[in-house]
């Protein structure tokens, strides 16, 4: 059994994961990034990040790279449902929003490892990599002193660390060695992957609701398009079909889709994902702290989650920095991120899951797709709460409810 230590221990290698190490490498910190998948690895994902998330590619100066993997712009988000749709675009609601009025779509394989190539090329950041985290490792106090890993070669390897950060998704073995995750039951979801090309499509992501689930799609680097299918669970495991029969019989609910996917071809397997939503009960520890989907998902309808890993990092670093400087492993030293998050992660979070409750009654959907339908300004502004750094306070302004309620001023939701 190898013994290593570092300052932080990071447990997964994604887009919260490489970042967090990215920036506490050039705050001068030893990080040691575990990740248990060889990279590039696929993940499942609608695969496009919203106009805030570029803001912070750009300052962590990787959006020039991610850029160049042939990220195609994302101009806003079509919602359509029996025939009817609405359009929303970024960057129509505020000046005072997100400096871009685009986000990004591409293959997540592509983009983590550009992350994760960034944060290795930053001195003083290495990885484990195959390396699979088994074990998080307690003092007597209960506090963490690091974790236990399997790597390569199926050895054992501890890594002791004054901080072990959980950075490990959906299914965080950090949370739950921690004791703090909690599923979220009504949200049992299970969502089907794939990618398609030769399908002609502009430069927005759309979502097609059907009675019983939806299909997210974003056109993505490579002329492709990528294609999730997200239904409940238990509807999908009682069908008992494959994935392409069970793909294949929720197209034809979505014939106006159906029929543009008709004149291409899917190029990728079909993946399947199932039960994504979870909550954490604590997300700060002594000598830890939990980050990105590890510290709590939703489904990923609104296409947040990675702007809300890499946000969750950016508020983490120099919180963590400033314990480690002062040689404070308590909880405690931990406080401002736990507060920060609350202030602006959490009401996302609690958004998302209105939305899905929402989503669950037919009327409410039918509705709310009316509604945006008929006012493309609450339609941006629908989208920019989603897409841009807009806290309540620059909705509020009287050029924003103008804008909102005034109809759509500024750039159009053409193509
Ligand atoms: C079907 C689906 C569609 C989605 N669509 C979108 C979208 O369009 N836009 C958007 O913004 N978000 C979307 N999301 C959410 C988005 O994928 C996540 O929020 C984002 O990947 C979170 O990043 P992360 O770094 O926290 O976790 P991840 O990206 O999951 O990275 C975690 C890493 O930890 C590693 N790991 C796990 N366990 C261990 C262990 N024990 N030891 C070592 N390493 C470990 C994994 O291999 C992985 O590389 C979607 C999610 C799903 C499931």
């Amino acid at each position: 059994m190898r013994e290593i230590s570092c300052d932080v221990a990071v447990v997964g290698g994604g887009p919260a994961g490489a970042t967090l190490a990215q920036r506490l490498g050039l705050l001068g910190f030893h990080v040691i990034v575990l990740e248990a998948r060889p990279f590039p690895r696929h993940k499942p994902c609608g695969e496009f990040m919203n106009p805030a998330s570029l803001e912070i590619l750009e300052e962590l100066r990787v959006l020039e790279n991610v850029a160049s993997l042939g990220a195609r712009p994302i101009r806003g988000m079509k919602l359509f449902l029996h025939g009817r749709s609405a359009a929303g675009c970024y960057g129509n609601i505020t000046d005072a929003g997100t400096r871009f009025r685009h986000g990004f779509a591409v293959r997540r394989e592509r983009f983590d490892q550009v992350l994760l190539n960034a944060a290795l090329s930053t001195p003083g950041v290495q990885a484990l990599q195959p390396a699979t985290v088994s074990r998080v490792l307690r003092g007597a106090g209960g506090e963490v002193l690091g974790v236990e890993a399997r790597d390569a070669v199926g050895e054992r390897v501890t890594v002791r660390s004054a901080f072990t950060i959980g950075a490990d998704g959906v299914r965080s073995r950090v949370a739950r060695e921690l004791g703090v995750h909690r599923p979220t039951p009504w949200l049992d979801k299970l969502a089907l992957v794939t990618r398609y090309e030769h399908v002609p499509w502009g430069a927005f992501a759309e979502a097609h609701f059907y009675d019983g689930g939806y299909f997210a799609c974003a056109p993505v680097d490579g002329g492709l398009l990528s294609l999730n299918a997200v239904v409940d669970r238990r509807a999908y495991l009682e069908a008992g079909l494959t994935p392409e029969e069970f793909l294949t019989r929720r197209l034809v609910a979505v014939p106006e889709l159906r029929e543009r996917l008709a004149a291409g071809r899917r190029c990728d397997p079909i993946r399947g994902i199932a039960s994504m939503a979870g909550s954490t009960t604590q997300q700060i520890f002594d000598g830890a702290a939990l980050v990105g989907d590890a510290a709590g998902y939703v489904d990923p309808v609104t296409g947040e989650g990675i702007y809300i890993a890499l946000r969750g990092s950016q508020l983490l670093a120099p919180v963590l920095a400033d314990a480690l400087r002062r040689r404070d492993r308590s909880q405690r030293s931990l406080d401002a991120y736990r507060t920060a998050r609350r202030r602006e992660l959490l009401p996302r979070r609690w958004s998302g899951l209105l939305l899905q409750r929402l989503l669950r009654s037919p009327m409410a959907k039918e509705a709310g797709i009316r509604i945006l339908a008929r006012n493309p300004g609450l339609a941006d502004l629908a989208v920019s709460a989603t897409g841009e750094d807009l806290p309540l306070r620059k909705l509020l302004l009287p050029s924003a409810i103008l804008r909102a309620f005034g109809g759509r001023p500024m750039a159009t939701a053409g193509t």
